[in-house]
């Protein structure tokens, strides 16, 4: 076909001859990524010009798997350029991918929005309704997300209706991208300069010389810079003595977007907000958060606005007891001083310290990645789904610190890779995630082939990595990514692993950081690395007695997040308020109605700072972290209620939950592990609420 056209010298031209399909990345070249992607469209074009143009009536193979199998180059060349530009970008990669990012969505709206798509979906529809056709139950779940996904994309409405949609999508795009900017600006602009030394007492020396560095980068002569991170809560709150410059912190980073000026971000959320709702409007959803419910494994805002409303006044009252703790804790300081929102971070962070001395320092030698990989993450992953990790040194990753893995499952047979990126370096980007390389499906003979990337400090050469509790948890959770992954036992490509509504993925992840804290797993991994002692047993038990620690705040900033979201997509686009000076009110008011308002907690970030769902993709779905754990915390009980780590308990895990990826409504496959409806009262047992 097109392909044709492509190099012959082009890796992305024919699948990968290695192991699993592994990309060979000892021959791509960052020339080689744009003619793959261009012929990759063409190639897509044409495979559906021919699947939309056939005169017979639509069926499961000739529509379904035939969309399945189209677009393999397009695919190919995709997950390892989108791998390098998160894992190890450069300037020209990075140009590169704002270029296409236009053009990869065009190309995705000429299929979506192409009226042949939207009648042959609904033909073999009607035809399975009418029992003149039948599916398999995987190409059931197909048909039934295809034509949401082509509804949702304005396929069924009239033409002029679809010219709207479209003028709003660009105009939607532009909006976003310009509130991030000056979301950006002003959050730069607020950082906060201070000039005498003393007023930072509290800080370590390390954050001190990088506040002096960011002061002369900056171009100011003297002083020292706190620069703002995107949380409303800033960081250095817990460390700083000085009760004013908390205050000037706090207040700084609390109106971003709102000063007014070039920066101010009301008017653009606004237009946002109302134009989102229009878009709803014209789809025939009832607004902005219908329509994103409806690609959701929650389905309905009313089963959002259920769980966010038993989560809320139990937070809220557990907030309110730590506060009053906190302000003793303040008093003794400052008598009648009353407990503010820069005060909370430096009292609980005191009482922490009290309650639970736990020095990181002391855990780290305990922790030591390789053993913590081997012993814990792979061990739990043994015992219970019987699987095994063999090193691969022979197979080459994207970046001389990749390693590469591979999985065979108990009976032997290769499984796919596993390829761990562990370590931070400049040309990553912040964070920890999993990705695929190859996804896993019958229908193509695939197997998997996936990536967890974490950014761990690298040591010297000849030195051990030693862990941070936190990053400990962080290799258990991007596992169980991978495990999601690696297991995936369905047919079509689409449905593999963790292809998954938002509000489900991070479920299985979740539930895989347990066996960080599974007393059997602990006591293998966490042994010193000099000595080989085990971890004391009383620093284990301190650690699990510190973990409902400040839930209460922790869970009230997050539904104060989640409820504003909501409220601000919850609307028709008549009741969007179209004045800036409406918006701290209306914020004001959408907490106090939920029942979220605590004095001394921000909600983890207010409107005007918003970049989740005002400058990005988590609009309405920022309920999505809450509602996988929702699902976690009652499916750890089951675990725990049926014994925890044994084989038996994986197996079923696997059987019914991560083998089948995306391949059918995924809470049937919950309620199928669990015999009934996920139950809230787990989660607010985890976190010490109501
Ligand atoms: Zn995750």
């Amino acid at each position: 076909m097109t392909t044709a056209t492509l190099d012959p010298t082009n890796p992305f031209g024919q699948p990968s001859a290695l192991p699993y399909g592994l990309p060979d990345f000892a021959a791509i070249r960052d020339e080689h990524y744009l003619p793959a992607f261009e012929a990759g469209m063409a190639a897509e074009r044409a495979e559906v010009e021919e699947i939309l143009g056939l005169p017979e009536e639509p069926t499961e193979e000739n529509l379904l798997l035939a969309l399945e199998r189209s677009g393999a180059l397009l695919d190919r060349v995709s997950m390892v350029f989108f791998n390098r530009t998160s894992a190890d970008a450069s300037p020209e990669l990075d140009d590169l991918e704002e270029r296409l990012a236009p053009r990869l969505a065009a190309h995705h709206d000429a299929i979506y929005l192409d009226p042949r798509l939207h009648t042959r979906l609904e033909a073999l529809h009607a035809a399975v309704e009418a029992g003149d056709q039948d599916l398999e139950p995987d190409a059931a779940w197909l048909l039934h997300t295809l034509r949401l996904d082509v509804q949702r994309a304005g396929a069924g409405t009239r033409p002029e209706v679809q010219a709207e949609i479209r003028e709003l999508n660009g105009r939607l795009t532009t909006l976003e991208t310009s509130f991030g900017r000056h979301l950006l600006a002003d959050t730069n602009a607020a950082a906060v300069l201070v000039e005498d030394r003393a007023e930072l007492a509290g800080l370590a020396e390390g954050t001190i010389a990088a506040a002096r560095q960011a002061a002369q980068d900056r171009g100011h002569e003297s002083g020292y810079l706190l620069e703002l991170s995107l949380f409303s809560t800033q960081p250095v709150l817990a460390a700083l003595t000085d009760r004013g410059l908390r205050r000037r912190v706090h207040e700084a980073s609390v109106t971003r977007g709102a000063h007014g000026g070039a920066h101010d971000t009301r008017t653009t959320l606004l237009e946002l907000a109302g134009l989102r709702a229009r878009r709803a409007d014209l789809l025939g959803f009832e607004h902005h958060a219908a329509y994103v419910a409806a690609d959701s494994t929650a389905r309905t805002t009313e089963a959002v606005d259920e769980i966010l409303g038993r989560l809320a006044p139990a937070a809220a009252a557990n907030a309110r007891a730590e506060a009053a703790d906190l302000e003793a804790a303040l008093q003794v300081d400052e008598p009648d001083a009353t407990l503010e929102a820069w005060d909370w971070p430096f009292y609980a962070e005191r009482l922490r310290q009290e309650r639970y001395a736990l020095d990181d320092a002391a855990l780290r030698p305990y922790l030591e990645l390789e053993r913590v990989v081997r012993d814990g993450v792979f061990h739990a992953a043994t015992a219970l789904y019987g699987i095994t990790f063999t090193d691969r040194p022979d197979l080459q990753g994207y970046h001389p610190d990749v390693r590469v893995f591979e999985v065979h499952d108990v009976d032997g047979t290769g499984l796919g890779l596993f390829l761990a990126d562990w370590y931070t370096r400049e040309s990553k980007r912040g964070g920890a995630w999993m990705n695929n390389l190859v996804d896993q499906s019958a229908l193509l003979d695939e197997r998997p082939v996936v990536v967890n990337n974490l950014n761990i400090p690298k040591p010297p050469a000849g030195e051990p990595t030693l862990l941070a509790w936190d990053e400990v948890i962080t290799l258990f959770h991007e596992f169980g990514h991978a495990l999601h992954g690696l297991l995936s036992d369905v047919r079509l490509p689409s449905q593999s692993g963790t292809e998954v509504p938002r509000d489900f993925v991070e479920y299985p992840s979740q539930v895989n950081e347990m066996w960080a804290w599974e007393p059997s797993v602990l006591q293998r991994y966490a042994v010193h690395h000099e000595t080989g002692e085990p971890m004391p047993e009383e620093w284990v038990e301190t650690m699990l007695a510190s973990r409902q620690f400040n839930e209460g705040f922790a869970t009230t900033e997050y539904l104060g997040a989640a409820l504003l979201d909501q409220a601000w997509h919850q609307m028709t686009p008549e009741e969007v308020p179209t004045d800036a000076s409406e918006v701290e009110e209306f914020e004001a008011r959408s907490l106090a109605v939920a029942g979220i308002a605590v004095h001394g907690v921000t909600p983890r970030y207010r409107t005007t700072y918003f970049n989740h769902v005002f400058g990005g993709g988590y609009a309405a779905a920022y309920y999505s972290y809450i509602w996988s754990e929702v699902l976690d915390a009652d499916t750890v009980e089951w675990f725990t209620e049926n014994g925890g780590l044994l084989r038996e308990n994986g197996d079923r895990f696997r059987q019914a939950l991560l083998a089948r990826g995306g391949s059918g409504d995924p809470m049937d496959a919950f309620r199928e592990l669990r015999g009934q409806e996920p139950r809230i009262e787990p989660l607010l047992a985890r976190r010490g609420l109501g």
